[in-house]
């Protein structure tokens, strides 16, 4: 345990140094030999977040083979440079006083099926790309098994990390194996060290697949102390340690004309125009559903800011527009808040939040300003 705690506590030193110590003007001069205007200074990290909210980050990286992924990570590695990674960032909030350091964000559209016979397929396609998009050229080729996902706004890497579902299935069901880069050496690395990241597979068996969790998100989302306040998870040099490359899932054969079916009726169940939205916000208690019990504590429609708790579904929040991060946590404490005192279910929350946050973790608003909608 003291080790642990130790190691803890040199990670925030090391983190808190390299911030520190990372040159903006340095790095983007790097950066820009290997990525020209892919590499962006103090971009505003709101374009990037399908809600809509986040502040600048020193460097914006927009990336687009897993070859450059790579690269950028050696880089990283090489001249301690703090990172993270996103696929489309809609798990994530981001603060109004932005991210320090360099976010990257990969979008690739590199996969193969090979077909296996007996009306199967594997799918090996880069962590990077789009999976609503994948599962309509998917269906136009006959190939069925991620339909499910055509309302989940997010990369197949990101998926993974959360294992993300709907409609009774998960991504980890259709998973057979992954490879990472592996950068946590880099994350314990002193100064004067390097530590190169290394590639590495790993079965379905090892990445501990469950309701809403892997192995790569252990102690990712943010979480309330006993005082209400929401803390972020300790960031990383790297961030993540391990970073999804290419995965291998099954597929089916099935009609495309039946496949496209099964998409539309997936859209149709949410029904609504889902931008600017952020959620699941909070992972279901076994047994039960974190939207019912959100409801019952009188908390749909409820808003804050320009945030409000969506009525179609109490486990999302809406961004009305020009909301800030500050808002969202102050809804976000409500909520829980209300479900612990009125039902006494503590809500474990489900989306992570990245950047600068004030010591207790935002609510800068009070939250007894919260309006009725
Ligand atoms: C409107 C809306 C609807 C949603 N519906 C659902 C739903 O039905 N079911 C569900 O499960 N979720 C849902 N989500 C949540 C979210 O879309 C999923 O968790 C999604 O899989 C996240 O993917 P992403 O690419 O956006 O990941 P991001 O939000 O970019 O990242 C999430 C985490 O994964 C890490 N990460 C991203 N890419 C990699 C990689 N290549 N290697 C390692 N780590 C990586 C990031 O660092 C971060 O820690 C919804 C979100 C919204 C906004």
């Amino acid at each position: 345990m003291a080790a642990v705690e130790a190691c803890t506590s040199f990670f925030l030193l090391n983190q808190e140094a390299l911030l520190m110590a990372f040159n903006q003007d340095e790095a983007y001069t790097l950066l820009h030999t290997h990525f020209q205007d892919r590499v962006r200074r103090n971009e505003p990290l709101a374009k990037y977040s399908p809600l809509g909210i986040g502040g600048p980050v020193d460097l914006w990286v927009s990336l687009e083979s897993m070859q450059e992924l790579v690269q950028l990570v050696n880089t990283c590695a090489e001249e301690h440079y703090p990172l993270l990674i996103i696929g489309n960032g809609s798990n994530v909030l981001f603060a109004d006083a932005g991210v320090r350091g360099i976010v990257a964000r990969v979008a690739t559209h590199s996969y193969t099926v090979e077909n296996l016979g007996n009306g199967r397929g594997l799918l090996i396609a880069d962590a990077g790309i789009s999976w609503p998009h994948l599962a309509y050229e998917l269906a136009d080729q006959g190939w069925g098994g991620l339909e499910f996902g055509a309302d989940i706004p997010g990369t197949l890497g990101g998926g993974i990390v959360s294992n993300a579902g709907a409609h009774n299935e998960d991504v980890g069901q259709r998973l057979q194996w992954l490879e990472v880069l592996d950068a946590r050496g880099a994350n314990l690395d002193g100064e004067d060290t390097i530590a190169y990241p290394m590639v590495r597979r790993y079965e379905h068996s090892e990445l501990d697949l469950s309701n809403r969790h892997s192995r790569f998100r252990v102690q990712r989302c943010a979480s309330f102390d006993k005082d209400e306040h929401l803390e972020p998870s300790v960031r990383t040099m790297i961030e993540p340690g391990e970073i999804i490359l290419r995965l291998a899932l099954t597929l089916y054969r099935d009609d495309p004309q039946h496949l496209h079916q099964r998409l539309k009726q997936f859209k149709a169940i949410h029904g609504q125009q889902r931008q600017r939205h952020a959620g699941p916000l909070f992972k279901n208690p076994f047994g039960q559903d974190a939207s019912h019990l959100i409801e019952r504590a009188g908390m749909r429609g409820r808003m804050l800011g320009n945030v409000q708790v969506s009525s179609a579904d109490a486990n999302y929040l809406i961004n009305l527009g020009g909301a800030h991060a500050a808002d969202v946590i102050g809804l976000l404490t409500l909520m829980h808040e209300q479900v612990l005192e009125q039902l006494h279910i503590d809500l474990a929350v489900d989306l992570e939040l990245q950047g600068e946050w004030e010591e207790s973790g935002g609510r800068e608003q009070p939250v007894g300003s919260a309006e009725q909608a």
